[in-house]
């Protein structure tokens, strides 16, 4: 345990987390949420191949998946800043659409839009916009204080490359197993009666109330049969239901959720442990040679290169560039010294990981080269 270690996180998950990490989790400095580091006034102007999203949208191109504590913990914060988050989610229940007892799902027609338009309308289109996204202030999330798994963990851009990039993909597993084990967890606390059980449970994923692919739906109307049955013996109560589960949530511990959720989560946990010893460690490969990258930009003095991430471009120095062959599976010591001898480059051991955490070079075999 460690205080404040995880402040980047929302203070239910930070609380969590304490158990499973050994020290505080790095701020991603290059993700300048307030001043969007994506964002172009012009989002139809382009640079290379590299691409802008919209200052009405920034990145919240998304309908976030609640689960059911979540929303309890939102419907019951009195603090006046999540006022217009608490009432974003307030509309999202009176709709009815994709409202279960485990959690609020995005529309048919969100989910619809969204897997028929992929990146290119990410972080672009109004249309996909989230509905707890606050057009005040530069763009802002109203339920940040309760964001899910996914808003939790999303960066466009990593400190450390491609290295943050497989701890936070890595939090995230951890993550959403956690809100889907316990949001599970919590209607079976709470008994909503063995036909919802029942029903919410299908062994036909097609028939379960989070995916009703009918005509209703679609025109964004709520099946009430369907609504009711998923409701079960809380039908008319549903925000009573979800500040249940809050307050169930509430006292469980981080070892409590782990015999919750059993094998899936404690594999979970090992890997979140493993990407985090690799974001904080900073040895060097022992061996190094030239990843894969294109090149979006060829400047006079520097390239600009994309690796492990479109969102995540460098800038390179031609100098740095044409100095990469040596890099060519002997050891990263040798390189940099034949480097430095025939080059005149002197290479910091910091400037080469940062070529490495973004994947500019990879680990090689250490294959000796003549
Ligand atoms: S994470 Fe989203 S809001 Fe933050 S800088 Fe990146 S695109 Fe902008
Ligand atoms: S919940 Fe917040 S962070 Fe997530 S997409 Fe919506 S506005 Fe953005």
């Amino acid at each position: 345990m460690f205080s404040n270690a995880t402040s980047t996180l929302p203070p239910l998950y930070a609380r969590w987390m304490e158990h499973v990490l050994s020290d505080r989790i790095p701020d991603e400095t290059d993700a300048t949420c307030a001043d969007c580091a994506m964002c172009s006034a012009d989002i139809t102007q382009r640079s290379g191949s590299e691409l802008f999203y919209n200052p009405e949208t920034k990145c919240c191109t998304f309908t976030p998946t609640l689960p059911n504590f979540l929303v309890g913990r939102i419907l019951r914060d009195d603090d006046a800043l999540c006022a217009q988050g608490r009432r974003s989610v307030e509309a999202r229940l009176g709709a009815g659409l994709a409202v279960t007892p485990l959690g609020v799902g995005p529309p048919l027609t969100f989910r619809s839009l969204y897997a028929a338009t992929s990146t290119e309308a990410f972080g672009r289109s109004k249309t996909l916009r989230c509905p707890h996204y606050l057009e005040e202030g530069g763009g802002r999330c109203g339920i940040w204080k309760h964001r899910e798994s996914v808003c939790t963990t999303f960066y466009c851009k990593h400190v450390r490359g491609a290295v943050g990039s497989k701890f936070w993909k890595s939090l995230q597993r951890l993550l959403l197993a956690t809100e889907q084990s316990l949001a599970q967890w919590c209607v079976y606390e709470l008994d909503v009666g063995v036909e919802a059980l029942g029903f919410l449970f299908s062994s036909n994923p097609s028939c379960t109330p989070d995916h009703q692919p009918n005509g209703l739906a679609l025109d964004g109307k709520v099946d009430r049969r369907l609504y009711d049955m998923a409701w079960g013996t809380w039908s008319g109560r549903e925000q009573e239901f979800y500040r249940e589960a809050a307050r169930l949530v509430d006292g469980l511990e981080w070892p409590d959720i782990l015999a919750i959720g059993g094998t899936e989560l404690r594999i979970c946990e090992r890997l979140v442990r493993d990407a985090y010893s690799r974001l904080m460690s900073k040895d060097l490969p022992p061996f190094l040679e030239r990843g894969r990258m294109s090149v979006s930009q060829m400047g006079h003095a520097s390239w600009r290169v994309t690796t492990y991430s479109a969102t995540d471009p460098l800038s390179c120095p031609r100098s740095l560039i044409s100095a990469l062959p040596y890099f060519d599976g002997r050891s990263t010591v040798e390189s940099m010294s034949l480097i430095e001898q025939r080059e005149g480059i002197r290479l910091s051991a910091g400037l080469v990981r940062k070529l490495a955490d973004f994947e500019i070079l990879i680990p090689g075999e250490g294959r000796p080269k003549d």
